[in-house]
């Protein structure tokens, strides 16, 4: 302190009143306290005053004041902007500013010189924080905008009126291929985007009304058709955004999502062609062959619905001898080819049916047998219709056979029905023989007349020809006459028609023949069998004909009979019905262009069966390879 005293003297060369003192005091320790470096130096430049701040910016200590000059004692600013500064202020009285760096101590100042009476006052402050702070920015700025050249994403800043005030490298390729838009309005460069519902002008006055970021995706049509996703950032006076061209990212996303819709389509079918395929289809797993999955008509097999099936195993549905072994075979990797198999199923007890399967293995990555896949075909409507064919050719034969033995029926009994004439007529017979002969006569005419019946049925008809509904109805209802009697079964018959209908006579007297043999089996105990023909027409084409009811009082038919009746081989009589009567009269029925309807009750008050016959009048039937059926 003792040696600020002297400066203070120094600075005070001239006589002062005390309250001067004072208040030079209070100078001395208000420039104490300042940040800033105060020093004072004289025309040889010597520094006469330092305040704290100077003495530690420029490390002057006591033995600079009044001593050596500034310039010895920082020679580095000698010949230096500084000392230019320092002298034209002393010279000129002018005040002067600075700023310099001073490299021995690494500072940067900042500086102004003052003249005062005594020479000049100068007054700086160490800037060099401030200087590379400043540097600093400046060399984060430069790499800013190397980052925005480089990147990948268009980048442009817009003032609050919309013209560009920027556009990176990217910005001007994507938006401004043509030419420079810096400066200009974006409304007007892009016309298309003030569309009103334009997301562009929607989200970008939204961004700086609210001065709220915003982030869109938007096509730019023509001439970029591009899809950009685009983000701005409002900065008070304008916005700045960033565009990015989503382009492919877009047209991979669509790509995508048309090749998952395409997928999922193709799924769709083929689950639709598993699922409604004319062939049952199945998985099951490995142990004990449970359903896994199984499609509708697989499920039919049974009677059931799919997912009724789902989880029960095979054998419980299918106990069919055999399957477990050729299972068992699938399952160490031996698949099954078109292996016919037959048997019965769960749901429909007492069917014997038909199929042709094929089993393969379903492999697991590492080789072994995971599932097991199961095609199989039902073909037990085929199987029946060949059985049918058999049945009726044996038929057939037995047919021929009929006929040849009533034709050589014939004749001895020609010569038997002679010898009863003769017998008859011959004198002195005793009463009761001749009642005998009578009798014998009656029956012989009888038998005779079923033997030339029998062979007219059988002698195939090959030109269609003309009868009437009596002349068709009553050689068959007279096969039957015994039948009907012994059952007890009366008969009513109405041939209001007379008209002639064109047909093959023989087959419709099969047809006539298998409703009457029916009515009577399902008259065990008796009833009434009341058969009726009259003129008629088509329902549907008005087609002109004859209608033939053949109806019984007999037990009747409940609904699930009456929808199967005309299957081949459907029979309710076990061993005494071949199930073929009908099922060859609807052929035949379908040749005449005719119909066959039924109608049956089999309810205890109400019991009884309607069949009716339409045959048109001149439809010109075809043959049938079906050979007649004696029922
Ligand atoms: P089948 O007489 O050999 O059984 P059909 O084809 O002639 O074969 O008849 C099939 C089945 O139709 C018969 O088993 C019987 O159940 C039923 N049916 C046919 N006609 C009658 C009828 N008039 N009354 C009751 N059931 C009948
Ligand atoms: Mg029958």
């Amino acid at each position: 302190m003792a040696k600020m005293t002297r400066s203070e003297s120094h600075l005070d060369s001239g006589t002062r009143p005390d309250g001067a003192e004072v208040l030079r005091n209070d100078a001395v320790h208000l420039l104490d306290a300042l940040q800033d470096g105060v020093i004072f130096l004289d025309p040889d430049w010597r520094i006469r005053y330092a305040n704290r701040a100077a003495r530690q910016i420029s490390r002057i200590d006591e033995a600079h004041l009044n001593g050596p000059s500034h310039w010895e004692l920082y020679p580095a600013t000698v010949g230096t902007e500084q000392e230019q500064v320092y002298r034209r202020s002393m010279e000129e009285r002018v005040s002067l500013t600075l700023e310099l760096y001073y490299q021995p101590y690494d500072v940067w100042i900042s500086l102004q010189t003052l003249p005062i009476p005594t020479g000049i006052a100068v007054y700086y402050r160490d800037i060099t924080r401030l200087k590379k702070a400043e540097s600093n920015r400046d060399e984060t700025a430069l790499q800013l905008e190397e980052v925005f050249e480089q990147t990948s994403d268009a980048i442009i800043m817009l003032d609050s009126k919309y013209d560009f005030t920027f556009l990176n490298r990217r910005a001007k390729e994507v938006l401004a291929p043509g030419g420079d838009l810096l400066g200009r309005n974006l409304w007007e460069a892009f016309p298309q985007a003030t569309a009103e519902d334009s997301p562009f002008w929607v989200e970008y006055h939204r961004a700086m009304r609210e001065q709220v970021p915003i982030h869109f995706e938007a096509f730019y049509p023509e001439p970029l058709n591009v899809w950009f996703s685009i983000e701005g950032r409002p900065t008070g006076n304008g916005m700045i955004v960033y565009f990015r061209d989503i382009t492919q990212r877009k047209a991979a996303a669509e790509d995508l999502q048309r090749k998952t819709a395409m997928a999922e389509q193709q799924a769709a079918e083929i689950e639709t062609v598993y699922r409604t395929a004319p062939i049952g289809l199945a998985l099951f797993d490995t142990d004990d062959y449970h359903y896994l999955r199984l499609n509708d008509r697989q499920a039919e097999f049974f009677g059931m619905k799919p997912e009724d099936v789902v989880g029960r195993t095979l054998l419980e549905m299918a106990p069919i001898e055999g399957l477990q072994e050729l299972f068992d075979g699938v399952r160490a990797g031996t698949p099954v080819v078109n292996y016919p198999l037959e048997g019965e199923l769960v749901g429909r007890p007492g069917e014997h049916r038909y199929w042709t399967v094929n089993y393969s293995p379903v492999f697991a990555h590492d080789g072994s047998v995971q599932f097991i896949a199961a095609a199989s075909l039902e073909i037990t409507q085929q199987k029946r219709a060949e059985m049918a064919l058999i049945q009726s050719e044996k038929l057939a034969a037995v047919g021929r056979l009929a006929s040849s033995i009533s034709h050589e029926i014939n004749n001895p009994l020609e010569a038997v029905t002679n010898l009863l004439y003769l017998i008859a007529a011959s004198d002195g017979l005793p009463q009761d023989v001749r009642q005998w002969v009578d009798l014998a006569e009656r029956e012989v005419a009888r038998v005779s007349q079923i033997a030339t019946q029998t062979l007219r049925f059988h002698r195939q008809t090959v030109k269609p020809t003309k009868a009437n509904a009596q002349q068709l109805i009553e050689p068959v209802l007279d096969l039957y006459l015994g039948r009907l009697m012994n059952s007890g079964i009366t008969v009513q018959t109405k041939f209001v028609s007379k008209t002639p209908v064109l047909c093959l006579e023989n087959e419709i007297r099969q047809v006539l023949n298998n409703l009457i043999a029916n009515a009577i089996d399902a008259m065990k105990s008796g009833g009434r069998l009341m058969i009726s023909a009259h003129d008629a027409c088509h329902r549907s084409s008005a087609v002109p004909g004859v209608r033939i009811t053949v109806a019984d009082t007999g037990h009747g038919m409940p609904k699930e009979t009456q929808a199967r009746i005309f299957e081949a081989f459907f029979t309710t009589k076990d061993l005494n019905g071949t199930g073929l009567g009908l099922w060859i009269s609807k052929d035949i029925v379908e040749r005449h262009a005719g119909t066959l309807k039924v109608r049956s009750s089999s309810t205890p008050e109400m019991h009884g069966t309607i069949f009716t016959l339409f045959l048109p009048t001149s439809h010109v039937p075809e043959h049938g390879n079906q050979p007649a059926a004696v029922n």
